[in-house]
């Protein structure tokens, strides 16, 4: 089978992969949905941090402004193949794919995190106000902290996907 022929049948049955257990063809691809709850608003301790930068401590009642309960309801697919000979279940590459793509856009969110931080902290200078100053170095350190986390978590990953795919792929 060529590789255009693989890519026709991506959202059915891929022959060319196989149970990395048994090596058996027999696969069947499910699909799991996951159903996440979410209730939003209340309290915004973002609007209450504004508040308290601009207004001081009565400011932290802006947290309280615009305030409506909101849930929602989102619905998370994820793809498994599973072994009709042994059982064995495994993710599906194009989901585990996916995931690597979702962690290396937050590490570019987090780059863009720690330029604001650093507009925060020269702020912070030119209107000597000490506040805005520690906030930024603050979430400045936190991004440098994050950065390394995020990008072992990638290679984790990458790792698990390329182990798979060895696994998998005729
Ligand atoms: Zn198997």
């Amino acid at each position: 089978m060529n590789e255009f022929n693989n890519r026709k049948q991506q959202n059915g049955e891929t022959k060319r992969l196989k149970c990395p257990s048994c090596n058996s063809t027999n696969l069947q691809y499910v699909t799991e949905t996951e159903t996440k709850v979410e209730t939003s608003g209340g309290y915004s301790g973002s609007k209450g941090f504004l508040g308290y930068l601009f207004l001081g401590p009565f400011g932290l009642l802006c947290g309280n402004c615009g305030k409506s309960q909101k849930t929602t309801v989102t619905d998370e697919h994820k793809h498994f193949w599973v072994c009709s000979d042994c059982g064995c279940k495994f993710p599906a590459l194009e989901d585990l794919e996916l995931e690597i793509q979702k962690k290396k856009n937050a590490l570019k969110g987090v780059g863009s995190i720690f330029v604001c931080c650093l507009i925060l902290v020269i702020m912070g200078i030119l209107i000597d106000y000490s506040l805005l100053k520690i906030m930024g170095i603050g979430c400045a350190i936190f991004t440098v902290i994050l950065v390394p986390l995020l990008k072992r978590e990638i290679k984790t990953k990458e790792s698990e996907y390329a182990e798979l795919e060895q696994k998998v792929k005729m």
